[in-house]
Parts: structure tokens; sequence; C-alpha cells
């Protein structure tokens, strides 16, 4: 068995995954950096000085489904074990007037952020069952969460996948989310990272017992000057982290951010699977405790028919 444990990291150029990326190297772990701008992310890792041999670069664009499938096949073959696999990377664009498409033609949010990441989590499911106790870590967040102030914030619209009725007819042109309703980008985000928290749930009902593999998604708190908010006006980008930092009080740096990331996937008071981690929304030095999530999160029927959906949508064979 290696001494080192290895983790992938998803969009570990930037904000919460290359912090991440830096907690997880602190601990000894091997990191593939899974990106898909490479250069930026050799720049981002030398300016941590991240000691070279231990991680690896290597690309994943999520938005493209052949490029996914291509990271699997450049991973596996490579030999390495592996032993988590955070789902991090995401894109946010509040302010397009019209939908951004993947190859695939499917909204740009919910193809990156949801359909990515799903198709990179079964494709990598038996690698990872092959290591005791391996772990899948997703971001969730508190915007996409209705039990939580956040999470009801109707600017533009909270998180609501309705009946799926966007895709059950198929999500493309000119279909834009996933209710079917009309296109609103900043709550594409919030829905694709909704879909995270459920299929985080899903993978956990019909993965855990069975392999051992623990998967949990987290808050890991108000992030608020990273490049996610790279697309939102310039008085927000202003406004926001200065906000979230003297009356909110929910800022967080990114390298506590990414700290937390490394906690829940490598601590062992973060074992248990199936539990959203976050540490609030309002003061720092509280310590991680288990998220009640949104019922929208925890419908079992609307959440299996999101699973075989998306297993249409990425061209997996439908799970049994
Ligand atoms: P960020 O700094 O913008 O980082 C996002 C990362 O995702 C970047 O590395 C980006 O790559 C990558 N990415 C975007 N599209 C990609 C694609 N198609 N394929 C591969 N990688 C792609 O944002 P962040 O704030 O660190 O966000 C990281 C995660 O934390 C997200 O899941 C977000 O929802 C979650 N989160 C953030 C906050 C917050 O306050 N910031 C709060 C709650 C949850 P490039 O560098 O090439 O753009």
């Amino acid at each position: 068995m290696p001494l080192v444990s290895t983790v992938i990291v998803t969009g570990a150029s930037s904000g919460v995954g290359l912090y991440a990326t830096k907690s997880l190297i602190a601990r000894g772990w091997h990191v593939v950096m899974a990106c898909r701008d490479l250069a930026k992310a050799s720049r981002a890792a030398e300016s941590l000085e991240l000691p070279a041999e231990q991680y690896t670069l290597s690309h994943l664009d999520l938005g493209v489904q052949a490029s996914v499938r291509a990271f699997v096949a450049d991973f596996l073959a490579s030999g390495r074990e592996l032993n988590a696999l955070v789902n991090n990377a995401a894109v946010y664009k509040p302010r397009l007037t019209e939908p951004a498409r993947s190859i695939e033609g499917y909204e740009m949010s919910v193809a990156t952020n949801h359909l990515g990441h799903f198709l990179l989590s079964r494709l990598l499911m038996d690698t990872l069952q092959q290591t005791k106790s391996a772990r899948v870590i997703t971001l969730g967040t508190v915007t996409a969460n209705a039990e939580e102030f956040g999470g009801k914030v109707p600017i533009p619209a909270p998180a609501d996948l309705g009946e799926l009725e966007g895709l059950e007819k198929g999500f493309r042109a000119p279909i834009a989310m996933i209710d079917g309703k009309p296109f609103k980008p900043g709550k594409a985000y919030k829905d694709s990272k909704l879909c995270n928290m459920i299929i985080s749930r899903e993978l956990h009902r019909r993965f855990h017992d069975r392999t051992g593999i623990v998967f949990n998604t987290l808050y890991p708190g108000c992030v608020a000057d990273t490049a996610l908010f790279r697309d939102t006006p310039a008085a927000f980008q202003r406004i926001f982290p200065w906000f979230q930092k003297n009356i909110t009080k929910g800022y967080v740096t990114q390298e506590l951010s990414g700290d937390r990331v490394a906690q829940v996937v490598a601590d062992d008071a973060f074992a248990q699977s199936g539990v959203h981690w976050s540490w609030g929304n309002r003061q720092n030095g509280r310590a991680a405790f288990a998220q009640p999530l949104t019922a929208k999160a925890q419908q079992v029927t609307r959440a299996a028919r999101l699973w075989t959906l998306s297993e249409q949508m990425v061209g997996l064979p439908p799970s049994e």
C-alpha cells in the first residue's frame, strides 16, 4: 500500500481548490490538480511554492464530456491509487443574457458544475472502491440550501429544480433551466449547486454501504474574494467582501476555506458519510457541524430521477 495518499482536486488553479491543494500537500498528500488551464494552474502552484513532487497537473475541462473521459483515462493509466476526489470547480456567470452552452448543447453552469462532476465521480467509482474508506467531497453552498437564510434570498430566485421539466425535455436549446422556466443565470448556478448536494446524497445512498466510500458535501464559508465572482459588477466585487467581513462577519479567507476542504478530505473527525459539513455563516472560530439540507435535496424520488436523467445526458448506461 502506498505511503502517500492521492487526491484529485478539480479547479485547483484558483481560490478554494488551490488552497485545498496547499493544505492537503501540507498534510503529506499527493494532489492531482485537475484544471482546464494548465499554464494558469502551474503559475498558481509556483506562486504558493508548492513542492513539485507533491502535485501533478492534469488537464480537465468539466464542460466537455470527452475531456472528462480523457482525464479519467489518463489518471487510470498513471497506475496511482485514488484515496479521494474533490468536486470543487465551478462557473458562475450571473450577467449572461443568453445561456452559454457546452459542446453537448447544455446550459454551461449545469453542464460544468453538475454534469461534469457527475460523470467524473461515476467514472472514478471503481478506482475509488479499491481504496479503503476513500472519500468523495463535493463543494455545496449556502445559497442552494433553503434550510439557511442565504438559501432563501430571492435574488434572482432561490434554487429550485421544479419537477425537472427542462431535463425531461432534453435540456437543449431553447431550454436552459432545469425546471424548464425562462433563463436566470444566477439561479442556474444555484440549481447546479443544489444538484451537487443531491447527487452526493444519492451517491451515498447507492454506494456507501456496498463500497465503504464516504460521500460528503461542505459549505466552506463565504470566500467573498475568489475569482468565482469575476463576472459580477465591479461595484459588487468591491462591496461584497467588505459586507461579509464587516456586517455579516461570514467572510472566510481562501486559505481557511481550503483548509476546511482538506479537513473534510483527510481528518478522522469527518469519516461519517452522507453529511453536509458547515462552520456556519456568521462567526469564525466555530467548530464544524452537520448542517441540515433543504427538503429539496432529500426528495428521494426526484433525486433518483435526476440521477437517471443525468446518466442519459452524459451517455452512461442506466443504473440498475
Ligand atoms: P474560483 O476561484 O473561481 O475557482 C473555480 C475553479 O473552477 C477555477 O480553478 C476554475 O478554473 C475552475 N473551473 C471553472 N470551469 C471549469 C471547467 N469547465 N473545467 C475545469 N475547471 C473549471 O471559485 P471558488 O470560490 O474557489 O469556488 C470553488 C468552489 O467553492 C465552487 O464549487 C463554489 O461553488 C464553491 N463555493 C464557493 C464559495 C465562495 O464564497 N467563493 C462559497 C460556497 C461554495 P479557471 O482558473 O481556469 O477559471
